[in-house]
Protein backbone atom coordinates (compact mmCIF):
# COMPACT_ATOMS: atom_id res chain seq x y z
CA UNK A 1 0.00 0.00 0.00
CA UNK A 2 1.43 3.80 -1.10
CA UNK A 3 0.81 6.21 1.68
CA UNK A 4 0.22 9.78 0.07
CA UNK A 5 1.17 12.94 1.69
CA UNK A 6 -1.57 14.88 -1.03
CA UNK A 7 -2.33 17.71 1.63
CA UNK A 8 1.38 18.25 2.33
CA UNK A 9 1.60 17.17 5.99
CA UNK A 10 5.17 17.55 8.10
CA UNK A 11 6.66 14.74 6.99
CA UNK A 12 7.13 12.55 10.17
CA UNK A 13 3.41 11.99 10.13
CA UNK A 14 3.72 9.96 6.83
CA UNK A 15 6.91 8.37 8.19
CA UNK A 16 5.47 6.85 11.25
CA UNK A 17 2.28 5.35 9.40
CA UNK A 18 4.35 3.62 6.63
CA UNK A 19 4.42 -0.25 7.83
CA UNK A 20 4.53 -2.99 5.62
CA UNK A 21 2.85 -5.85 5.87
CA UNK A 22 4.02 -8.78 3.49
CA UNK A 23 1.16 -10.99 1.70
CA UNK A 24 1.90 -14.80 1.73
CA UNK A 25 0.50 -17.17 -0.06
CA UNK A 26 -2.20 -19.11 1.82
CA UNK A 27 -1.34 -16.94 4.95
CA UNK A 28 -4.38 -14.46 6.64
CA UNK A 29 -4.31 -12.51 9.25
CA UNK A 30 -7.03 -12.31 11.83
CA UNK A 31 -8.23 -9.07 10.45
CA UNK A 32 -8.31 -9.80 6.87
CA UNK A 33 -10.80 -12.98 7.23
CA UNK A 34 -12.65 -10.59 9.07
CA UNK A 35 -12.80 -8.31 6.36
CA UNK A 36 -15.78 -8.72 4.01
CA UNK A 37 -15.63 -11.28 1.13
CA UNK A 38 -14.70 -9.02 -1.41
CA UNK A 39 -12.36 -7.04 0.08
CA UNK A 40 -10.36 -9.18 1.55
CA UNK A 41 -9.59 -10.14 -2.21
CA UNK A 42 -9.63 -6.61 -3.38
CA UNK A 43 -6.86 -5.29 -0.75
CA UNK A 44 -4.56 -8.62 -1.48
CA UNK A 45 -4.75 -8.49 -5.34
CA UNK A 46 -4.41 -4.85 -5.55
CA UNK A 47 -2.15 -4.19 -2.23
CA UNK A 48 0.62 -2.15 -4.54
CA UNK A 49 -1.22 0.23 -6.18
CA UNK A 50 -4.15 1.22 -3.24
CA UNK A 51 -3.38 4.43 -2.10
CA UNK A 52 -4.30 6.44 0.90
CA UNK A 53 -3.53 9.65 2.43
CA UNK A 54 -1.93 10.48 5.60
CA UNK A 55 -4.92 12.66 6.52
CA UNK A 56 -6.74 9.37 6.29
CA UNK A 57 -4.82 7.18 8.52
CA UNK A 58 -4.09 9.72 11.47
CA UNK A 59 -6.89 7.75 13.41
CA UNK A 60 -4.87 4.78 12.80
CA UNK A 61 -1.61 6.44 13.83
CA UNK A 62 -3.31 7.24 17.23
CA UNK A 63 -4.23 3.64 17.61
CA UNK A 64 -0.53 2.38 17.54
CA UNK A 65 0.65 5.12 19.76
CA UNK A 66 -1.74 3.66 22.19
CA UNK A 67 -0.98 0.08 21.45
CA UNK A 68 2.92 1.11 21.84
CA UNK A 69 2.08 2.70 25.72
CA UNK A 70 0.51 -0.13 26.30
CA UNK A 71 3.12 -2.80 25.05
CA UNK A 72 6.25 -1.63 27.86
CA UNK A 73 4.52 -2.21 30.74
CA UNK A 74 6.34 -3.89 33.47
CA UNK A 75 5.22 -8.09 32.93
CA UNK A 76 3.70 -10.25 35.00
CA UNK A 77 4.72 -13.75 35.59
CA UNK A 78 2.37 -15.75 32.43
CA UNK A 79 1.68 -12.55 30.65
CA UNK A 80 2.27 -11.57 27.71
CA UNK A 81 2.40 -8.29 24.87
CA UNK A 82 2.43 -7.88 21.53
CA UNK A 83 2.12 -11.73 20.67
CA UNK A 84 3.23 -12.23 16.54
CA UNK A 85 1.54 -15.85 16.33
CA UNK A 86 0.82 -18.49 13.33
CA UNK A 87 -0.71 -21.65 13.25
CA UNK A 88 -1.20 -23.69 9.90
CA UNK A 89 -3.95 -25.92 9.34
CA UNK A 90 -3.71 -29.07 7.32
CA UNK A 91 -5.46 -27.56 4.78
CA UNK A 92 -2.20 -25.79 3.94
CA UNK A 93 -3.54 -22.22 5.16
CA UNK A 94 -1.95 -20.16 7.77
CA UNK A 95 -3.47 -18.07 10.19
CA UNK A 96 -1.91 -14.68 11.60
CA UNK A 97 -2.51 -12.46 14.25
CA UNK A 98 -0.78 -10.15 16.52
CA UNK A 99 -2.22 -10.54 20.42
CA UNK A 100 -2.37 -6.83 22.38
CA UNK A 101 -2.35 -8.66 25.96
CA UNK A 102 -3.47 -12.43 27.45
CA UNK A 103 -2.03 -13.97 30.07
CA UNK A 104 -3.96 -17.45 31.72
CA UNK A 105 -7.27 -16.46 32.09
CA UNK A 106 -8.06 -13.32 29.69
CA UNK A 107 -7.13 -12.66 26.21
CA UNK A 108 -7.23 -8.85 25.51
CA UNK A 109 -7.42 -6.69 22.02
CA UNK A 110 -7.16 -2.68 22.84
CA UNK A 111 -8.86 -0.45 20.71
CA UNK A 112 -9.46 3.29 19.90
CA UNK A 113 -13.14 4.00 18.31
CA UNK A 114 -15.77 6.78 18.78
CA UNK A 115 -18.48 6.08 21.45
CA UNK A 116 -21.32 5.20 18.84
CA UNK A 117 -19.45 2.15 18.58
CA UNK A 118 -20.59 0.72 22.29
CA UNK A 119 -23.43 2.62 22.15
CA UNK A 120 -24.68 0.96 19.04
CA UNK A 121 -22.41 -2.08 19.71
CA UNK A 122 -22.15 -2.33 16.15
CA UNK A 123 -18.56 -3.80 15.92
CA UNK A 124 -19.43 -6.19 19.02
CA UNK A 125 -19.92 -9.39 16.73
CA UNK A 126 -16.27 -9.24 14.49
CA UNK A 127 -14.80 -7.85 18.49
CA UNK A 128 -15.94 -11.48 19.82
CA UNK A 129 -14.47 -13.12 16.30
CA UNK A 130 -11.59 -11.56 16.59
CA UNK A 131 -10.59 -12.25 20.19
CA UNK A 132 -11.66 -16.17 19.54
CA UNK A 133 -9.40 -16.37 16.86
CA UNK A 134 -6.86 -14.78 18.98
CA UNK A 135 -7.40 -17.11 21.89
CA UNK A 136 -7.51 -20.01 19.46
CA UNK A 137 -3.81 -19.31 18.25
CA UNK A 138 -2.36 -18.55 22.05
CA UNK A 139 -4.13 -22.15 22.50
CA UNK A 140 -2.00 -23.56 19.96
CA UNK A 141 1.21 -21.98 20.93
CA UNK A 142 0.71 -23.05 24.95
CA UNK A 143 -2.30 -25.68 24.88
CA UNK A 144 -4.25 -23.03 27.53
CA UNK A 145 -7.51 -22.10 26.25
CA UNK A 146 -8.64 -18.82 27.37
CA UNK A 147 -12.46 -18.28 27.77
CA UNK A 148 -12.51 -14.36 28.55
CA UNK A 149 -11.70 -12.55 26.05
CA UNK A 150 -11.83 -8.56 26.48
CA UNK A 151 -11.54 -5.58 24.45
CA UNK A 152 -10.32 -2.76 26.16
CA UNK A 153 -12.02 0.55 24.45
CA UNK A 154 -10.43 3.81 24.65
CA UNK A 155 -12.73 6.26 23.56
CA UNK A 156 -11.05 8.94 21.68
CA UNK A 157 -14.55 11.01 21.57
CA UNK A 158 -15.45 10.75 24.60
CA UNK A 159 -17.40 13.93 26.02
CA UNK A 160 -17.77 14.19 30.24
CA UNK A 161 -21.31 16.65 30.13
CA UNK A 162 -22.87 13.23 27.59
CA UNK A 163 -22.03 10.66 29.87
CA UNK A 164 -23.74 12.95 33.09
CA UNK A 165 -26.93 13.54 30.95
CA UNK A 166 -27.38 10.60 28.57
CA UNK A 167 -28.64 7.27 30.40
CA UNK A 168 -27.11 5.16 27.72
CA UNK A 169 -23.26 7.11 27.12
CA UNK A 170 -20.65 5.07 28.30
CA UNK A 171 -19.46 6.02 31.91
CA UNK A 172 -16.26 6.57 31.27
CA UNK A 173 -13.31 7.57 28.42
CA UNK A 174 -12.06 3.59 28.76
CA UNK A 175 -14.20 1.06 28.89
CA UNK A 176 -13.96 -2.99 29.15
CA UNK A 177 -16.25 -5.26 27.01
CA UNK A 178 -16.14 -8.63 28.09
CA UNK A 179 -16.75 -11.47 25.60
CA UNK A 180 -17.35 -15.41 26.29
CA UNK A 181 -15.05 -17.18 23.46
CA UNK A 182 -16.66 -20.34 23.85
CA UNK A 183 -14.74 -23.54 23.10
CA UNK A 184 -11.67 -23.93 21.01
CA UNK A 185 -13.32 -26.75 18.72
CA UNK A 186 -16.52 -24.00 17.87
CA UNK A 187 -13.95 -21.44 17.07
CA UNK A 188 -11.64 -24.39 14.99
CA UNK A 189 -14.89 -24.72 13.02
CA UNK A 190 -15.19 -21.20 12.37
CA UNK A 191 -11.98 -20.86 11.26
CA UNK A 192 -12.05 -23.51 8.87
CA UNK A 193 -14.88 -22.88 7.22
CA UNK A 194 -13.89 -18.80 6.88
CA UNK A 195 -10.36 -20.62 5.22
CA UNK A 196 -12.90 -22.48 2.90
CA UNK A 197 -14.54 -19.62 1.75
CA UNK A 198 -11.49 -18.14 1.35
CA UNK A 199 -10.36 -20.93 -1.15
CA UNK A 200 -13.66 -20.66 -3.19
CA UNK A 201 -13.30 -16.75 -3.60
CA UNK A 202 -9.19 -17.03 -4.45
CA UNK A 203 -10.41 -18.97 -7.79
CA UNK A 204 -12.87 -16.02 -8.51
CA UNK A 205 -12.35 -13.01 -10.68
CA UNK A 206 -12.74 -9.39 -8.98
CA UNK A 207 -15.92 -9.02 -10.98
CA UNK A 208 -17.23 -12.20 -9.83
CA UNK A 209 -16.50 -11.50 -6.38
CA UNK A 210 -19.57 -11.22 -4.13
CA UNK A 211 -20.27 -7.77 -3.45
CA UNK A 212 -20.43 -6.66 -0.19
CA UNK A 213 -23.79 -6.75 1.93
CA UNK A 214 -25.71 -3.50 2.71
CA UNK A 215 -24.83 -3.47 5.96
CA UNK A 216 -21.19 -3.72 5.21
CA UNK A 217 -21.28 -0.95 2.70
CA UNK A 218 -22.91 1.16 5.36
CA UNK A 219 -25.79 1.69 3.22
CA UNK A 220 -28.20 4.51 5.11
CA UNK A 221 -31.57 2.89 3.02
CA UNK A 222 -33.55 3.59 -0.04
CA UNK A 223 -35.87 6.93 0.83
CA UNK A 224 -39.40 7.35 -1.14
CA UNK A 225 -39.74 10.95 -1.77
CA UNK A 226 -43.51 12.85 -2.15
CA UNK A 227 -42.92 15.63 -4.67
CA UNK A 228 -44.75 17.75 -7.13
CA UNK A 229 -44.19 16.23 -10.67
CA UNK A 230 -42.43 19.75 -11.66
CA UNK A 231 -40.66 20.62 -8.18
CA UNK A 232 -37.12 19.12 -7.60
CA UNK A 233 -37.63 19.38 -4.22
CA UNK A 234 -40.00 16.85 -2.05
CA UNK A 235 -42.61 17.67 0.10
CA UNK A 236 -41.60 14.74 2.53
CA UNK A 237 -39.42 11.88 2.46
CA UNK A 238 -40.84 8.69 3.59
CA UNK A 239 -38.09 5.44 4.90
CA UNK A 240 -40.57 2.98 3.23
CA UNK A 241 -43.18 3.44 0.30
CA UNK A 242 -45.95 1.96 2.18
CA UNK A 243 -45.55 5.50 3.92
CA UNK A 244 -45.03 7.20 0.95
CA UNK A 245 -47.82 5.71 -0.74
CA UNK A 246 -50.17 6.51 2.05
CA UNK A 247 -48.73 10.32 2.11
CA UNK A 248 -49.40 10.40 -1.60
CA UNK A 249 -53.40 8.72 -1.72
CA UNK A 250 -54.02 11.49 0.81
CA UNK A 251 -52.83 14.23 -1.43
CA UNK A 252 -54.61 13.22 -4.39
CA UNK A 253 -57.88 13.74 -2.85
CA UNK A 254 -57.74 17.78 -2.68
CA UNK A 255 -54.56 17.90 -5.81
CA UNK A 256 -55.02 14.91 -7.91
CA UNK A 257 -52.24 14.14 -10.47
CA UNK A 258 -49.67 16.83 -9.00
CA UNK A 259 -47.89 14.20 -7.18
CA UNK A 260 -45.77 11.52 -7.76
CA UNK A 261 -43.32 9.45 -5.69
CA UNK A 262 -39.62 9.47 -6.52
CA UNK A 263 -37.03 6.78 -4.73
CA UNK A 264 -33.76 8.04 -3.54
CA UNK A 265 -31.60 5.18 -3.53
CA UNK A 266 -29.34 5.03 -0.40
CA UNK A 267 -25.55 5.78 -0.14
CA UNK A 268 -23.23 3.05 0.56
CA UNK A 269 -21.15 4.85 3.00
CA UNK A 270 -18.21 2.74 3.47
CA UNK A 271 -17.32 2.53 -0.78
CA UNK A 272 -17.81 6.23 -1.00
CA UNK A 273 -15.53 7.23 2.33
CA UNK A 274 -13.88 4.23 3.96
CA UNK A 275 -13.11 1.86 1.88
CA UNK A 276 -9.46 1.62 0.48
CA UNK A 277 -10.27 -0.45 -2.35
CA UNK A 278 -12.94 1.36 -4.38
CA UNK A 279 -11.07 1.77 -7.02
CA UNK A 280 -10.71 -2.08 -8.09
CA UNK A 281 -14.36 -2.20 -7.27
CA UNK A 282 -16.59 -2.62 -10.54
CA UNK A 283 -19.81 -1.82 -8.24
CA UNK A 284 -18.31 1.23 -6.82
CA UNK A 285 -17.05 2.26 -10.28
CA UNK A 286 -20.64 1.69 -11.46
CA UNK A 287 -22.00 4.21 -8.88
CA UNK A 288 -19.42 6.68 -9.71
CA UNK A 289 -20.18 6.44 -13.55
CA UNK A 290 -24.30 6.81 -12.97
CA UNK A 291 -23.84 9.82 -11.14
CA UNK A 292 -21.38 11.93 -13.94
S1 LIG B 1 -16.42 -0.31 -2.63
FE1 LIG B 1 -18.13 -1.01 -1.36
S2 LIG B 1 -18.86 -2.89 -2.34
FE2 LIG B 1 -16.82 -2.44 -3.15
S3 LIG B 1 -15.41 -3.57 -1.87
FE3 LIG B 1 -15.56 -1.54 -0.99
S4 LIG B 1 -17.18 -1.66 0.56
FE4 LIG B 1 -17.36 -3.46 -0.76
Amino acid sequence: MKITNKHNMPSMLQRAIEKEYTYRDKRYSITSLLDPDRVIMLKRRHNDEIEQDVTDLIFALLGTKTHFELENIDLLPNEYVEDHLEYTFENGYTLSGIIDHYDDEYLDDYKTCKAFTLIFKSDYDKWKKQLQMGAYLAYKKDGKWRKKGRIIAILKDWNKLKAQTEYNYPKFACEVINFDLGKPEEVEKMILERFDRVIELESMKDKDLPLCTPEERYNTGDKYAVKKKNNKRASKIHDTLEEAQKHLDNLEKDYPNIYEIVKREGENRKCKEYCSVCKFCDFYKEIEERKE
